[in-house]
């Protein structure tokens, strides 16, 4: 499997002009995605995660502009790109799957028409086809009785059948990238784990790169490769998905590897760390999470630390930098 980055995002930059001033909501934010790698994207609500899957996909809602920084796909600049040209690299190259399936389906038309018709908008094929084809997803995203289920209409389906059938719709034209956004999070544990292990085997079998966004470290521990994690619209850590779980660097991530549930426990209450992630309107200087960080000394309210080597992690953090980091879980 090749290793080169097929999903670049470097120094991205989101914002949001005000009346009162810019807001800026996403603050250089860089990573890549391997072919067949899941990279998981995890923050409390507010940290810029589902705005970065936004931003890649071509969906920030106006009035969120890419404001710096680049997005490549296989090499290729994607941000800035018109909204025509966006819209077909989204249904062709780039497949999208939202929390609420009903959002990516039309309750009017058939789950086969939908997906004949995605399918006839980017592969070059005839109506019988391209029916051939979605009877195909519909089976390999694990829906019995395929065939039968090609005649009905999304409310037919259970909540987890339509997610897997939106999984069918993003698929559709074989893309690189499947951008995933909370996919899990509306349904019940046991399909879940059903969604994570069609999540997997798209990456493992088909070489599909999922950015999976979730706040949920144990579907993140469950289904990723690696693992970034957001805080007030920087990265804070990213590395291996073990590594960032059993031996988190940056302190935001101890507190939050503090707070994984088991996968059958109540996920409210996901945060162990005193205080409140700042607004944008509020962002602090130097590091964003000085405010609520136990460690902060005089430097971390001056200078923003930008992201340094810790083992096998990188982590934004100036005790990284200076190695006062320590070995273990704590
Ligand atoms: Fe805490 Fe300072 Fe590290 Fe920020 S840079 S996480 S404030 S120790």
């Amino acid at each position: 499997m090749s290793t080169a980055p097929l999903l670049e995002v470097k120094d991205l930059v989101v914002e949001f002009p005000t009346r009162r001033g810019t807001l800026r909501a996403l603050d250089r934010v860089s990573f890549d995605i391997a072919p067949g790698e899941i990279l998981g994207v995890v923050g409390e609500s507010g940290a810029g995660k589902s705005l970065t899957g936004a931003a890649i996909i071509g969906l920030l809602e106006p009035p969120g502009r890419i404001a710096g920084g680049e997005i490549r796909l296989h090499g290729q600049r994607i941000d800035g790109l018109p909204a025509e040209a966006m819209r077909r690299i989204r249904g062709k190259r780039i497949g999208a799957v939202f929390q609420d399936p009903l959002t990516s389906l039309n309750p009017l038309f058939t789950v086969g028409q939908q997906l004949v018709e995605t399918i006839r908008a980017h592969l070059p094929l005839t109506e019988a086809q391209a029916r051939e084809r979605a009877i195909g997803l519909l089976a390999q995203t694990g829906i019995p009785a395929p065939e039968a289920r090609f005649g009905q209409y999304p409310h037919q389906f259970s909540g987890g059948m339509r997610q897997r059938v939106v999984i069918a719709l993003a698929l559709a034209a074989e893309p690189e990238l499947i951008v995933a956004d909370e996919p899990t999070t509306a349904l019940d544990v046991s399909i879940q784990a059903q969604i994570i292990a069609l999540l997997k085997g798209l990456a493992r079998e088909r070489g599909t790169a999922v950015m999976l966004v979730t706040h949920d470290m144990g579907v993140i521990a469950e289904t990723c490769d690696r693992v970034a994690v957001l805080y007030a619209g920087r990265v804070a850590e990213i590395g291996p998905v073990a590594e960032v779980i059993h031996r988190p660097a940056h302190p935001y991530t101890r507190g939050l590897m503090g707070a994984i549930p088991a996968m059958d426990e109540d996920r409210d209450e996901l945060l162990q760390i005193d205080g409140a992630m700042p607004r944008l309107n509020a962002m602090p200087g130097g590091c964003a999470f000085h405010p609520r960080c136990p460690a902060a000394t005089a430097q971390c309210t001056r200078e923003r630390p930008e992201l340094m080597a810790a083992g096998a992690t990188r982590a934004a953090c100036w005790l990284v930098g200076e190695g006062l980091v320590a070995e273990g879980p704590r």
